[in-house]
């Protein structure tokens, strides 16, 4: 029995390998010809003001559509575009594409909001940050403010340094930083103390609460309300989904959510639709000062 347990471990095993290699081959020999021909394109997801509901900005995620319909996350496809060094490619499609959105949608009259873009870690080794998003917005004629930029705690982590400098030069430019992720990876605790930024996204993991954790984790999401609060900086709390979650945020002294409850990922035209309600949107944005009650 041991040993029919062991082969059937294995023949598992080889199953899963045989598919993950091949579904990351697929992806390479996919990729160029997908951004070619637009197939790789972005939702946006509302960020909302917690206690009204209302639109504050949103985020881009890249989505693989493919010719049939079916729409592939991109859980599935960015590891491997980072594993193999193709990631900017896919980030400066996604950056220009929500720029030129951005202009389209002032130019036709309506009601600017700000997107944020995620960015890589390997966009911050091998790109000139700055200097990208700078042309871009001088390309798409936009307001600074409209464009904001989510950095992963983990790139904090593995290029401290470096990544500092982008995030102080990105800022003394006049974007927007936001440190995505927080909370998801080791401690950036101690780093807080000497990192400028504007906003942080506090990882969904701190909302996964059971019976035997709850008390903990409610002490825990309390002093990093705290902190937060000691240090001047708003947080967008992410993967919110139940009202209780929501409520619960909102006695926290959280403002700002970006989750399910709300509102999922949208293709661009339904979320145009959305955002043309003006009693949808709040415009006075994401901060820390204004919004103390
Ligand atoms: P992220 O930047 O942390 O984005 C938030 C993710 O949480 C999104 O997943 C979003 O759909 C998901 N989410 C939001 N609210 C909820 C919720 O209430 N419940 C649950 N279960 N999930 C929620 P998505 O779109 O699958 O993106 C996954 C990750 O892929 C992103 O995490 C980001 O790290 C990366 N990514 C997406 N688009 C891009 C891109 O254009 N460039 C780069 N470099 N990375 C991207
Ligand atoms: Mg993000
Ligand atoms: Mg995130
Ligand atoms: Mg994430």
């Amino acid at each position: 029995v041991a040993k029919e347990g062991y082969h059937s471990r294995i023949r598992v095993f080889e199953k899963g390998m045989y598919s993950r290699t091949n579904a990351e081959y697929r992806v390479l020999t996919d990729f160029s010809r997908a951004l070619k021909q637009h197939e790789i394109v972005f939702y946006l997801q509302p960020q909302c003001r917690a206690s009204s509901g209302k639109i504050v900005g949103a985020e881009a995620l890249a989505r693989w559509i493919k010719p049939d319909g079916t729409v592939i996350p991109p859980d599935t496809f960015i590891p491997v575009l980072e594993k193999r060094g193709l990631i900017s490619d896919l980030d400066l499609y996604i950056w220009d594409d929500v720029c030129r959105w951005q202009h389209e949608w002032i130019k036709s009259g309506h009601t600017p909001l700000p997107v944020s873009v995620n960015v890589s870690v390997s966009d911050i080794l091998h790109t000139d940050l700055p200097a990208i998003f700078e042309n871009l917005i001088k390309k798409y004629e936009l307001e600074r403010n409209l464009l904001k930029i989510e950095i992963t705690e983990s790139s904090y982590i593995t290029n401290t340094a470096l990544v500092m400098e982008t995030v102080r030069s990105l800022r003394e430019k006049g974007f927007t930083v936001l440190m995505d992720d927080f909370g998801s990876g080791s401690s950036t605790l101690n780093m807080l103390k000497n990192l400028n930024i504007d906003v942080i996204k506090l990882d969904a993991q701190f909302l996964n609460m059971n019976e035997s954790n709850e008390e903990k984790s409610i002490q825990i999401l309390e002093s990093v309300t705290n902190m937060t609060k000691t240090i001047g900086v708003p947080i967008i709390v992410e993967g919110v989904e139940t009202k209780e979650q929501k409520d619960f945020l909102i006695d926290m002294g959280c403002r700002y959510i970006q989750g399910y409850y709300f509102y999922r990922p949208l293709p661009i035209t339904d979320f145009e639709i959305l955002i043309d309600d003006p009693d949808k949107i709040d415009t006075s944005g994401i901060s820390f000062k204004a919004n103390q009650q």
